[in-house]
């Protein structure tokens, strides 16, 4: 590892050492993650990736963190952050799209969109995610998900160091999946997004009849990743959860929220352990009384 700092430092690539897991994820749970980088640039990113496979160091690609838990005993390797690629524009050659950094988050783009009468990412303003994390799992929330408005977007290939364009119809989307998912070796740059004309109030309106949904039936005073499952075909994971009786079930600090039993929450000193035995309960559970296999949407990193 002295080495690989060595390299970021002669290379100017900014990074920290030893990051408290906690602050890198939405759950606040996990250990030390030994280096995390943020490249600024695409030859930074290719210089970096060119060395982490060199010498084959482990990595993971970090978008906001709110869909990942970090295991306890830390992660021993790179965390590449896409953070410095957050610039949010409006594409010059089309004034209906928005080209987007995978590091901004969701929350700033569906903002732009609405600022500048774009419409078409209403859904978007609440998913505390990345643009990058957003495409990556096709995020969506009220109808609306990203492979209706996703134009195309700029891809590094970690393992070749090249960049190219991937379109819409190329991303193999469908509910929570994108070919991203399928090809690892893949990470987004940056993003197009198609919109429509429209009237910013009516936007801001939309965007903040979605905030009061969210605020009046999720548990976002505690940390979480979010729904912990995937939506089983033909039912709710939630309403499964809650007829198994499972609501307010508690592991350790992890418990099935009392507000909405699609999300396990940290309740105070949660562990990744106490998340992953919580899952692995609930999925027992709702498949015994059931017979549904929830599967679970929260990647763990270790
Ligand atoms: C309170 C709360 C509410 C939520 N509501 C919703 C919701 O309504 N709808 C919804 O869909 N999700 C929701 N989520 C989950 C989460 O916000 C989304 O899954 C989001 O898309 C994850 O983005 P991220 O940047 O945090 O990704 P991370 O958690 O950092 O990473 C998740 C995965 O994406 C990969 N990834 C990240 N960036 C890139 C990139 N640039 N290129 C390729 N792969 C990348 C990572 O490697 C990792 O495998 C919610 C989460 C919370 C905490």
């Amino acid at each position: 590892m002295n080495e690989f700092i060595n390299f970021l430092k002669i290379t100017g690539i900014d990074f920290e050492e030893n990051v408290d897991g906690k602050k890198l994820c939405s759950f606040r749970v996990g250990g030390s993650v030994r280096v995390l980088v943020r490249p600024k640039t695409a030859k930074q990113l290719a210089a970096l990736y060119e060395y982490l496979n060199e010498n084959e160091i482990k990595n993971i690609l970090l978008g906001r963190g709110t869909n990942i838990v970090i295991s306890d005993g830390g992660f021993d390797g790179a965390a590449v952050s896409l953070s410095e690629l957050s610039s949010v524009d409006i594409d010059i050659n089309d004034e209906n799209c928005i080209i987007a950094g995978a590091g901004a988050s969701m929350a700033n783009l569906a903002l732009f969109a609405c600022e500048n009468g774009l419409s078409g990412l209403e859904f978007a303003h609440g998913i505390p995610g990345s643009v990058g994390g957003g495409v990556y799992m096709n995020a969506g929330a009220y109808g609306g998900e990203i492979s209706q408005v996703l134009k195309s977007c700029l891809v590094f290939d970690k393992s070749r160091g090249t960049l190219f364009v991937v379109e819409n119809s190329k991303c193999d989307f469908s509910y929570r999946h994108s070919v991203f998912m399928d090809n690892k070796h893949l990470a987004v740059a940056f993003a197009t997004f198609e919109l429509n004309d429209g009237d910013p109030d009516e936007i801001k309106a939309k965007m903040d009849e979605y905030k009061a949904k969210r605020v009046a039936s999720q548990p976002l005073e505690y940390p979480s990743a979010g729904s912990t499952f995937k939506r089983p075909e033909g039912h709710f994971a939630g309403k499964l959860i809650e007829d198994a009786g499972l609501k307010g079930y508690t592991i350790g600090g992890a418990q099935v929220s009392e507000k909405h039993a699609g999300f396990v929450i940290n309740r105070g000193g949660a562990t990744a352990e106490d998340i992953k035995d919580l899952v692995a309960h609930i999925q027992k559970k709702v498949k015994e009384k059931f017979d549904v296999s929830l599967e679970c949407e929260i990647e763990f990193v270790e």
